[in-house]
């Protein structure tokens, strides 16, 4: 498949890892727009959440217990921010689900 995100989990391309378990990877993304700026990746291949399957959501919610579970060992103790963008008002870039982890600096409230 001509995902990029599958070939990270694959390893035919190379990542900052700094997380694997075996439903996800925690990479450093390569355009850091906070002081830490990380990207969870499922393993399994969907493009976002509506087209997630029953399976792939109970999947994701474990995935994000485990990033609560060691986000302090990311450096996140002073907080993060999730963030999951969809299609195209939502910029995505990358159709395989992710969800950026942000934080490491005070984050600005604004959102959109
Ligand atoms: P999106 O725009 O889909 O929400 O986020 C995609 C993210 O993936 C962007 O922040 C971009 O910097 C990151 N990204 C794209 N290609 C690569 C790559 O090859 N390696 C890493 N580590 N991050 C990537
Ligand atoms: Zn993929």
């Amino acid at each position: 498949m001509n995902c990029i995100f599958c070939k990270i989990i694959s390893e035919a391309i190379p990542s900052d890892k700094v997380y694997e378990d075996e439903r996800m990877i925690i990479i450093k993304d390569i355009n850091p727009q906070t002081k830490i700026h990380l990207l969870m990746i499922p393993k399994s291949h969907y493009s976002n959440i509506v087209e997630m399957t029953e399976a792939q959501a109970v999947e994701l919610g474990l995935c994000l217990k485990t990033i609560g579970e060691i986000s302090n060992s990311l450096g996140l103790k002073e907080g993060f921010r999730l963030v999951s963008n969809k299609g195209t008002n939502g910029c995505q870039s990358v159709e395989h689900l992710h969800f950026h982890i942000m934080g490491g600096e005070l984050l600005s409230e604004r959102m959109g």
